[in-house]
């Protein structure tokens, strides 16, 4: 197979949406977009600039009352013609996806799909959204409780997954009622330019999805915004420090869903082939670079030493390379800086006592301009080593045996982050317990990614942000509570 390259042509030309008008670009700096692939410039953006957040929140505002007010079955009909064209799009959004980030097209050739299932689950709740009565005492009243919009709302994405982090945000936030500013990230925007266009030609009124895509001054200006009611974050946590200092001008909520270190617990009596299938996938997964991965590998001292040398086989088969191609797992990772911190981690790893079992330098011939590491699998790792702590973002699994429940239990909760968690163990008892003991926001019991999914909930404790996406707690975060008493 020839080593492919995105087609310009093919990438959406509209950086600014604003009250239904698709505009070619904005008013802020000129970003060349690069291929991690190759490394090369594939196309030139006019990024939206502070002009065209003022814009995009103004025509926000003019569409939120009537948008609040429309019926919910007239808002879910809506929702569900956008699913009906994702799924149409699904795999014409491939090319998009791989070329925003070196998503691997075994991975982009769902992401169409997964858009659409959101946008049906969450338009399904749209016409569902009901209040409640409320028992009173003393005086003879009536009390009830309405949920509604918040208005505006921004939301900030990050540039791994963008289609999926929008849509599991996006989705819900319509459903509940809200208008809508999107900010798609400088870094890698075609897929979101594409939803957003696509939210168009499904026939949303205009200003109520309003797209701006840009960088950091994009995002501050939507958080300064007196007219924004709440932003909805997805990002690193030192972007989240800056954020929440900056909202408290406007004292405006602010949902964060950020990074982690999620530990993959593995039991001696777990299914050895289907427990390193999935703890590898921690460093294949969205080109290691995903969010709730499993990068802290706690395995029972028993089994260890096979575990970690059927891991370091199973590493070796994967196919890492041209992200076009259906067959590779792994593709590049997001940038030149990016190779240099996750190299330059795995090498302070290896200087803090770890024992390299499969990894190395960036790949070479045809790939040697793009942004392609091989996983890399460290041993015997500290838990107090800063690869142990950190979020490395890129195809690194670190690994610590364990003696006892207890022991595992502590090794896991020994994170500032609390993202996912994932059991292996085929006692029940046992996994209902350690479960419980997880100080994480999802656990997952002999899985790997399985639970992200629109019905079920997802978000962070701790330095992993509060909140969560998906399921009917993913539809409250953009619904307020009004309560009202009447007195009879
Ligand atoms: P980042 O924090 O660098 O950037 C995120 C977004 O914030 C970008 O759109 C950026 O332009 C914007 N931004 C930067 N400075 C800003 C400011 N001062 N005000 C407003 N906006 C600003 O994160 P990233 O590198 O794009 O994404 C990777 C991080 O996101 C990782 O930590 C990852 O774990 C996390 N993430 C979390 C989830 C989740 O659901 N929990 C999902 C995907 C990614």
């Amino acid at each position: 197979m020839v080593f492919q390259r995105p087609a310009a042509e093919l990438l959406p030309r509209h950086p600014v949406i604003v009250g239904g008008m698709l505009e070619t670009a904005g008013s802020g700096e000129r970003h060349a977009h690069i291929y991690p692939g190759t490394g090369t410039v594939t196309a030139e953006i006019r990024l939206a600039g502070r002009d065209d957040v003022d814009r995009a929140v103004a025509a926000a505002r003019a569409a939120a009352p009537a948008w609040a007010a429309l019926k919910g079955d007239k808002r879910r009909d809506l929702m569900f013609r956008l699913a009906a064209l994702l799924e149409a799009e699904a795999q014409a959004l491939v090319p998009l996806l791989v070329a925003e980030n070196g998503c691997v097209a075994m991975t982009a050739a769902y992401m169409g799909h997964d858009a659409a299932q959101k946008f049906r689950y969450f338009g399904g709740w749209a016409d569902k959204i009901e209040g409640r009565t409320v028992p009173t005492w003393g005086r003879s009243a009536h009390d009830y409780v309405a949920y509604e919009p918040y208005g505006v709302v921004g939301i900030i994405l990050p540039w791994n997954g963008p289609l999926f982090a929008a849509t599991m945000v996006l989705a819900p936030a319509l459903a509940a009622g809200n208008c809508i500013v999107i900010k798609a990230p400088e870094l890698a925007p075609w897929s979101v330019m594409r939803l957003v266009e696509l939210v168009h030609l499904a026939g949303f009124p205009p200003g109520v999805v309003n797209l701006v895509t840009g960088g950091a001054d994009v995002g501050a200006a939507m958080v300064a915004h007196p007219d924004i009611a709440k932003i909805e974050f997805i990002g690193s946590g030192a972007t989240a420090r800056t954020i929440l200092a900056n909202a408290a001008a406007t004292l405006k909520p602010v949902g964060l869903e950020l990074g982690g270190k999620s530990a993959v617990l593995v039991f001696a009596d777990a299914d050895p082939a289907e427990a390193t299938r999935r703890a590898l996938s921690g460093a294949v997964s969205s080109n290691g670079q995903g969010c709730v991965n499993g990068t802290r590998l706690l395995i029972e001292r028993s089994i260890y030493a096979p575990f970690l040398e059927g891991l370091g086989a199973l590493a070796r088969q994967v196919v890492v390379g041209d992200p076009f191609d259906p067959a590779t797992a792994l593709g590049p990772v997001i940038s030149q800086g990016a190779l240099d911190r996750i190299s330059g981690m795995v090498a302070r790893g290896v200087a803090d006592g770890g024992r390299l079992l499969v990894g190395g330098a960036r790949l070479g011939g045809a790939y040697a301009d793009g942004y392609f590491l091989p996983i890399s699998v460290l041993a015997d790792v500290a838990s107090s080593a800063e690869i142990s702590r950190t979020e490395v973002f890129g195809p690194v699994l670190v690994a610590i045996p364990f003696d006892s429940e207890e022991e595992a239990i502590a090794l896991a909760n020994d994170t500032d982050f609390g993202l996912g968690a994932y059991i292996h163990t085929r006692d029940l008892a046992r996994a209902h317990r350690v479960a419980g003991a997880m100080q994480a926001g999802q656990i997952q019991v002999n899985g790997a990614g399985e639970a992200m999914i629109p019905s079920v909930p997802f978000g962070g404790t701790k330095h992993s942000g509060h909140g969560r996406v998906g399921g009917i707690e993913g539809l409250r975060e953009f619904l307020q509570v009004k309560n009202v008493w009447m007195g009879l």
